[in-house]
């Protein structure tokens, strides 16, 4: 793989909007909704819980970046620690699973 730093990125840009898309069609085409079409495939897009999330509560934690494949395309952290999840997220659910808090603080959707 190159190592530009912006190649890997655009190729991870490039099969996020083909995912969106493809699962955008999937939905039209069956008359459901994105979210159903994505969980009966087996698809966890998180999202971030405010109330649980240790960070938001001025708590260091940032597990849930570190256990990303894609990395901060997909799942950064801002300058508090709050974790952001980016258009690259491939909803492979890792980061719900390594959350540290019962239940997750990264809810799937
Ligand atoms: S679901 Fe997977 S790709 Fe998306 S942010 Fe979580 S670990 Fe990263
Ligand atoms: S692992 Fe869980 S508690 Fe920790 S930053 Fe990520 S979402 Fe928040």
């Amino acid at each position: 793989m190159a190592s530009t730093p912006e190649g890997p990125l655009d190729r991870r840009g490039f099969f996020s909007r083909g995912f969106a898309e493809l699962f955008g069609k999937a939905a039209e085409a069956v008359g459901e909704r994105v979210e159903d079409v994505a969980a009966a495939a087996g698809l966890r897009f998180p999202v971030v819980d405010a109330v649980r999330c240790l960070p938001f509560r001025d708590v260091a934690c940032g597990v849930c970046a570190r256990v990303c494949p894609v990395g901060e395309a997909a799942l950064r952290l801002d300058e508090r620690g709050r974790p952001v999840i980016g258009g690259a997220c491939t909803a492979c659910g890792q980061c719900i699973d390594a959350c540290v808090t019962a239940p997750s603080s990264l809810q799937s959707s």
